[in-house]
């Protein structure tokens, strides 16, 4: 593949203590992107923040509030992983599409054009930077405006199930699966709004466990038992 969306999930990040950074699970979820970065995929990453905020309306706080909280997490975690990256020799860049001083870069298309091309590895964060999406609908917007070849979703779950496998034990996992039934079945591969778009855009997507041994590497090599 020449060039990829890698979506993390922020949890995914944390390990088995589920909330903040879990430094064994990044270095080995960056010596993946070493690994394919210098096979020449040219590797783009969304992180989710769920490891430590999920946007939420209560009476002290208002979603849009709460949204912006959500949206900083994911810049904690690119900053984390980017800098994890970096100890692993890889050069790296933060985007996001609000300023954050001198932490990030403002998201443009030329601007990540020029870091791809300088064989960087790019960070988008801070979502959509609107309140009311989710970082999966970042991934997908941000897959098509990078021309993708596809969008590789490294999940807790090791793909795209007819029902809850946490809940449902014969749960049955789809080998391939199109965007129309993820959508038709409502099936929890990503939210509503990011199927949608994928559909609209005709955008690939590998949906896969990141506890699995070099998930990553496999889905990129084409060697790969999660849902297509
Ligand atoms: N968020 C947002 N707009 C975006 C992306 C994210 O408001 O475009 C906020 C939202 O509050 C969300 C939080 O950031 O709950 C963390 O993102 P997400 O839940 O997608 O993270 P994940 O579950 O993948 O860790």
């Amino acid at each position: 593949m020449k060039r990829i969306l890698l979506k993390l999930s922020g949890e995914a990040l944390a390990g088995a203590k589920k909330t903040g950074f879990d430094e064994e699970t990044v270095i080995a979820v960056s010596r993946q992107i070493r690994t394919i970065a210098e096979e020449g995929t040219q590797v783009g990453i969304v992180i989710g923040g769920g490891n430590f905020w999920r946007g939420r309306t209560s009476e002290t706080i208002n979603r849009n509030k709460a949204d912006q909280i959500g949206m900083l997490a994911t810049v904690m975690n690119c900053i984390y992983v980017s800098d994890i990256c970096r100890y692993l020799g890889l050069e790296t860049e933060i985007f996001t599409p609000f300023v954050c001083g001198a932490f990030t870069k403002l998201y443009s298309k030329d601007t990540v054009e020029e870091a791809f091309k300088a064989g960087k590895i790019l960070f988008f964060a801070g979502g959509t930077g609107h309140p009311y999406f989710s970082t999966d609908t970042a991934t997908v917007l941000r897959a098509v405006e990078i021309e993708a070849e596809a969008i590789l979703l490294a999940k807790a779950v090791d793909g795209i199930y007819d029902s809850d496998p946490k809940v449902n034990p014969e749960a049955v996992k789809y080998d391939e699966i199109s965007i129309e039934e993820v959508v038709d079945k409502k099936l929890a591969a990503m939210d509503l709004t990011a199927s949608i778009m994928c559909l609209e855009q005709k955008m690939p997507m590998l949906v896969f466990g990141l506890e699995e041994e070099n998930s990553i590497v496999n889905a990129v090599h084409g060697k790969f038992s999660g849902t297509k």
